[in-house]
């Protein structure tokens, strides 16, 4: 049976790459070895992490503007820690916008004073703070673009002189904007691009080099910019995986494309959401994300009756975060609008049922 994966990650990938990606496992380029056994320092992966990295840059419209893309370890989680280690020398703000936002403002804190501009908690993170004063004494300012947990997304961002860091982990390659207004972004990879274990972070290069502290290596951004993303043994599966999945989305026609698809997919299940009277969005809907729809059931004794129909229609993942409750359809990139059509007509047969 046909699976409709929604989960909000690891999650899908298109069919294609995960095809290569597996061939690639027994046999890479047709060297006769896996591409998992041979060296990172060979040509033929060389080649793949230049691809991955310069087509990151090209795919967000940052070649020749002073940014370079690295492919790290440690999850988005290490990079709460690594964007303070390497720019916050007195005073960071950051935009609360739930878990993972809090988490980043926990590890910059062990590094120097972090003020927190705004703040949803006082509403379980269901909406984006607006209206903000952002002072001018910042190193940076903090921001997370889509929360994966809420289904809120930020869609106008702030303007201010501080340098602007983004964790897109949820919705990078998946809507256009001008990414030049950030001068780091970083996403771990296993949303959009591919599996878990490698994470793509994009810097202005001209930010770096400003903190006194002395930066160990592996946690030092300009180590691995002069390394090529090379210091150490990189994750040459989620690269390579990756570096596939960006390939997909070039040929699709980039992000525009795929924006477009997106916002198709999301029109159709809000819409479901809001005309049937058994569920009920969490998000102001003005701060709805394309990427992770979180709703509950309007009539908690349904549950049983629609978890089994969501079964019986192959659809996966479909749980909420334990801290909303509920559910929470994540609509990726290589998530079809067919697969959102099936969902919308579970819902609304259990509508008809009722
Ligand atoms: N930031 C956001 C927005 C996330 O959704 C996640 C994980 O889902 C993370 C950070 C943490 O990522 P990782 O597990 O790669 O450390």
């Amino acid at each position: 049976m046909k699976k409709h994966n929604f989960s909000a990650g690891p999650c899908i990938l298109p069919q294609e790459v995960m095809k290569k990606a597996s061939e690639a496992v027994l046999d890479f380029n047709g060297l006769g070895l896996s591409l998992i056994e041979i060296s990172h320092r060979s040509k033929d992966f060389v080649a793949v992490m230049e691809k991955a990295r310069s087509l990151a840059l090209e795919l967000l419209g940052l070649e020749g503007k002073g940014y370079k893309a690295l492919f790290l370890q440690g999850g988005a989680s290490m990079e709460f820690l690594m964007v303070a280690y390497n720019l916050l020398e007195k005073k960071a703000g950051y935009l609360n916008t739930g878990t993972w936002a809090d988490k980043s403002i926990k590890e910059a804190r062990l590094f120097g004073e972090v003020l927190e501009v705004g703040s949803s908690k006082d509403k379980n993170y269901s909406y984006i703070p607006k209206g903000y004063t952002i002072p001018a004494d910042l190193d940076y300012l903090h921001l997370t673009s889509n929360n994966t947990i809420y289904g809120t997304q930020i869609k106008k961002f702030p303007k201010t002189n501080a340098p602007l860091v983004c964790d897109m982990s949820s919705d990078i390659f998946s809507r256009q904007m001008d990414f030049s207004q950030f001068d780091l972004i970083y996403a771990g990879a296993q949303k959009n691009m591919g599996p878990a274990g490698t994470t793509l972070v994009v810097i202005k290069e001209d930010i770096l080099g400003k903190v006194s502290r002395k930066i160990p290596s592996m946690l030092n951004y300009k180590v691995h910019i002069e390394k090529d993303s090379m210091f150490n043994t990189p994750a040459v599966f989620p690269v390579y995986v990756s570096m596939l999945t960006l390939e997909w989305l070039q040929n699709l026609g980039g992000i525009a494309a795929i924006e477009e698809i997106n916002e198709r997919k999301a029109q159709l299940l809000y819409s479901e959401i809001d005309l049937n009277p058994l569920f009920k969005g969490f998000a102001k809907k003005e701060d709805r994300s394309l990427m992770n729809a979180t709703f509950t059931l309007s009539e908690e004794k349904l549950k049983d009756e629609f978890d089994e129909m969501c079964k019986e229609a192959g659809i996966n993942g479909l749980n909420g975060h334990r801290s909303v409750g509920g559910y929470r359809a994540s609509m990726y990139n290589a998530l079809s609008l067919e697969s959102v059509g099936t969902l919308v007509d579970v819902m609304s047969e259990l509508e008809r049922k009722a």
